[in-house]
């Protein structure tokens, strides 16, 4: 029996009783009228709650940076933990976690871990979007997604048609969303920039996009993502929005720690100013919850944090955070059940006072978020 199998049987248990805590008491009492779902792909754990990792910033063969180690170490590191992940992830440290709560901090006694075998982007995505974990997804070049997303029903619902909205860097997104069938609006990939849009400031941004040498394959780099994301907000203001940004993952891939450290810290500051434009949006003002997370964690030590997978341990570990109207200050949660990536699909869901399990059954439930346990 695999790891994550096990696992499953062990979470079944808990669940009986973390869905009584999960549901909220009324979707008429809830506040939350939009979600947003942010998704730092292969962002790990370890980063999140102890920031710069001591063997990787202060070792340059392991960490492979190219920026001077006294240099790197005088942007990121702090001897004291806290004061460490709060250099790196500022806004996730100094608002989501005293407004909201936090999961997966595996020395406070709280474990996020996905569920299915494989321990990749793709069959991630779909256990985060879907609520299942899919054995027969098991690469990245699946193909267009069999399952339905809970964005796919929630755009279904008269109350949220046409107000669902998909953008990021990876342009899987249309497949593992399922673009044929859900008409979902997805922006990734190349199609992340409208090419009909005439605008100086889209042409210029496409120009960039075209003369910039990428990570990988067409995927434009995050910054563009979040450029694109802001014109959205403010041209369409949707209910419900996935949000993925894939560069952490790339630069882990190629090795370099110094890159990666800015690039958590860049995505720390979009989130921040997603989170300060929509509050200035009347219709998001103190309305909005955001869940934020990762598709999948990485190995440790010095060579296995570039990668993840079943042949790095550690890669099924995970963090998920979430802050809105209708979820309690609790800050990082602490000495509770293992909680599960496939829980996030119901969550989004249920923070709108929707029952995703009503239409899939076998989805996880929600995070136990709403009360105070
Ligand atoms: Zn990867």
């Amino acid at each position: 029996m695999r790891l994550s199998v096990r696992l499953a049987v062990r979470l079944s248990g808990w669940w009986v009783l973390a869905c009584c805590l999960a549901l909220p008491a009324l979707a008429q009492e809830l506040k939350t009228k939009n979600v947003v779902l942010i998704v730092l792909d292969g962002l790990r754990w370890q980063e999140v709650f102890t920031g710069a990792d001591p063997l990787l910033i202060s070792n340059e063969k392991a960490g492979g940076s190219w920026t001077a180690l006294p240099k790197l170490k005088s942007q990121f590191w702090s001897d004291e933990v806290h004061a460490r992940r709060r250099i790196l992830m500022p806004f996730l440290w100094e608002t989501v976690a005293t407004h909201g709560q936090l999961f997966g901090n595996r020395r406070l006694g709280s474990q996020a871990v996905v569920t299915n075998p494989f321990w990749i982007s793709y069959p991630g995505y779909n256990e985060i979007t879907t609520g299942v974990a899919d054995r027969r997804i098991r690469t990245n070049e699946f193909g267009v997604n069999p399952n339905t997303t809970v964005f796919e029903w929630l755009n279904d619902l008269p109350d949220y048609h046409d107000q669902v909205e998909i953008v990021g860097n990876w342009a899987s997104f249309h497949d593992i969303f399922n673009e044929p069938r859900s008409h979902l609006l997805i922006r990734s990939g190349e199609t992340l920039l409208d090419p009909s849009a005439t605008l100086p400031a889209a042409r210029q941004l496409r120009e960039l996009y075209e003369t910039t040498t990428r990570l990988e394959d067409e995927d434009p780099m995050d910054s563009f993502v979040h450029l694109v994301l802001r014109d959205r907000l403010m041209e369409h203001h949707p209910r419900v929005l996935f949000v993925g940004y894939g560069d952490i993952d790339n630069w882990a891939h190629l090795g370099r720690y110094d890159a990666l450290l800015q690039t958590v810290q860049h995505a720390d500051a979009f989130i921040k100013d997603l989170w300060e434009q929509m509050q200035a949006i009347p219709q998001y003002r103190d309305q909005t919850t955001f869940i934020i997370t990762t598709d999948h964690g990485r190995g440790s030590g010095p060579l296995l944090w570039r990668e993840h997978g079943v042949k790095e341990p550690g890669s099924e570990n995970i963090w998920i955070a979430v802050m809105g109207p209708d979820t309690p200050a609790l800050g990082e949660r602490t000495h509770i059940a293992p909680v599960t990536q496939g829980q996030i699909a119901a969550t989004v869901a249920a923070v709108l006072g929707r029952d995703f399990r009503r239409f899939k059954p076998k989805a996880a439930p929600p995070l136990p978020i709403f009360k105070a346990p």
